[in-house]
């Protein structure tokens, strides 16, 4: 789990304010020590499935939430820690800690939504507070969130940035990745690395065999697939298409 959503959260102090009249905060510990007591009308979540403590608190999250909307790649996709999915926790374990026994853990790191109903995702790593704002601002007046489904490229066409795969041969996740950070590293002429997860519609055959083109081999294409996202079902997919392949590189 990281804070860094968190931290979007309340780098939106003054946008806050404007709604400060409609909502009272319930339970958010990284702002204030004091907590209500449930039914909430809406709970933000953050962070991923890894132990059996995080099933039970889920659990009783949304039994005392009327909406429940998860925030961020954790919460979303498993998150970074999603990387034990594709490889034996128990040889990590007996790796990096001197006693392992003292360790409770599952042998994945999940999304909420495979834990129990989500009422809306809201993708990123960390996520971009206007964003988070509008999924506020809807749910409090009962309307859909109006967050674009489309890739980073149309956010690069918006802008007026060149695109660095066509101009400079630069390896881009933005045909595949969601909306919502402005495409901000092709604008400092650095390609996407795919932290806001998967778009709606992602071809994820093309953008490889794009990147094969590029040069960039089967274990480099595994390797940008599996990060904040790995565990995104395209991301995954297509990775593990990789390892299957008896033809490697
Ligand atoms: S730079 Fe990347 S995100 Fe921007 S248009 Fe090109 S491929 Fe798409
Ligand atoms: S990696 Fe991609 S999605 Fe993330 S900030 Fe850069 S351009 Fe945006």
């Amino acid at each position: 789990m990281s804070d860094g959503c968190q931290l979007s959260l309340l780098d939106c102090e003054d946008e806050l304010l404007t709604i400060a009249g409609e909502v009272e905060i319930a339970h958010f510990l990284e702002a204030s020590s004091m907590v209500v007591k449930g039914t909430y009308d809406l709970s933000l979540v953050e962070g991923s499935i890894t132990t059996p403590r995080d099933i039970e608190r889920i659990q009783q999250i949304r039994r005392a939430s009327k909406r429940l909307v998860t925030i961020g790649a954790c919460a979303t996709a498993g998150g970074i820690q999603a990387l034990r999915n594709f490889q034996d926790i128990d040889e990590y374990l007996s790796i990096v800690y001197a006693t392992p026994h003292y360790i409770s853990t599952l042998s994945t790191s999940t999304p909420i939504a495979q834990h129990v109903p989500v009422d809306f995702e809201l993708q990123g790593c960390p996520i971009n507070k206007q964003q988070l704002l509008e999924v506020i601002h809807a749910f409090l007046h009962q309307r859909k969130p109006d967050i674009p489904a489309y890739s980073v490229c149309v956010e690069c066409k918006l802008r007026g940035t060149v695109c660095v795969m066509v101009a400079h041969g630069t390896p881009c996740l933005g045909p595949i990745t969601h909306a919502g950070c402005g495409a901000i590293c092709p604008a400092y002429r650095r390609g996407c690395y795919g932290c806001f997860g998967p778009q709606e519609t992602p071809n994820m055959v093309s953008l490889s065999k794009h990147l094969s083109q590029l040069g960039v081999s089967q274990s480099g294409r595994r390797r940008v697939l599996q990060t904040f996202n790995a565990y995104a079902k395209p991301f995954r997919q297509e990775s593990m298409s990789y390892e299957n392949e008896n033809n490697q590189d």
